[in-house]
């Protein structure tokens, strides 16, 4: 019998991907929880949220021990917030595609550490309206490291980190920080260090886009505040520019090419 070792490869490496996104995601919870009531990360051990029971390891293994448990508490029998696995599963299907259209790279490890980063502050935005800055230097670090590793493009990263973010500084300038956060601003900075000019330009149109779209619906139909946390929308616009954005770009800079003809 003949197996497709390519397929066999790619699978193994998808499950390994995902594995890893899962573990992550569960890490991703509990700073989603924690950072916005600025309590400890690291030292304080995990409890019930509704009987505060101090929880064992084999009750906090990702998405495992909610299947198990049948989305309840062990000891109290209280649902547990099906954000858990939610994010745990998400967090794991992000870092699964941006291995199948990115490879095995060190830009595919920066990029899922980004997606990472991007999916708490996103949730956490959308709640307190407020992305923490310690997200946005968690970014600018990857950013960093990305300019390190590819430093015959240098300016690409450092345009990028101007070329969003300074029209955003304008704009916040003008209307008084009313129209968009500082938050954002610092997140489009770090991103465009870590994509370079051209995806991050395409992120930020892209999340405009998306959160016109998407928030008008949601207005028209729900009675939405009018109020919107951009971050979120931000967010999908730069997960997509890394994954299809070199695409993006190449495919319309040749309908320009070919139009200057
Ligand atoms: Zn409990």
């Amino acid at each position: 019998m003949n197996i497709d070792v390519d397929i066999l490869e790619k699978l193994l490496y998808s499950v390994v991907f995902g594995l890893y996104g899962i573990v992550v995601g569960s890490f991703l919870n509990v700073l989603i929880l924690r950072v916005p009531l600025k309590e400890s990360i690291t030292f304080e051990r995990s409890h019930c949220m509704s009987c505060g029971h101090t929880l064992a390891w084999y009750d906090l293994l990702p998405l495992f021990s909610f299947v198990f448990l049948g989305g309840k508490c062990r000891y109290c029998k209280e649902h547990i917030s099906f954000q858990y696995p939610l994010i745990e599963g998400l967090n794991g299907v992000l870092y699964i595609v941006l291995y199948l259209n990115k490879g095995i790279t060190i830009v595919t490890i920066l990029y899922c550490l980004c997606s990472s980063a991007l999916l708490a502050l996103s949730v956490i935005d959308a709640r307190t309206r407020e992305i923490p800055v310690g997200f946005n230097i968690f970014i600018f670090i990857l950013g960093l490291i990305r300019l390190l590793t590819d430093l015959s493009h240098w300016s690409q990263y450092v345009i990028g980190f101007f070329a969003v973010s300074g029209f955003l500084f304008l704009l916040i300038l003008v209307t008084k920080g009313k129209g968009m956060g500082g938050g954002d601003m610092k997140l489009m900075a770090a991103t465009g260090l870590l994509l370079g000019w051209k995806l991050n330009i395409l992120a930020f149109l892209l999340g405009c886009v998306l959160a016109s779209v998407i928030h008008l619906t949601m207005m028209a139909i729900k009675k939405a505040d009018r109020y919107m946390s951009f971050g979120p929308y931000l967010s999908a616009g730069i997960y997509i520019a890394m994954i299809w954005g070199e695409q993006l770009v190449s495919w319309y800079l040749s309908m320009w090419a070919f139009k200057s003809l």
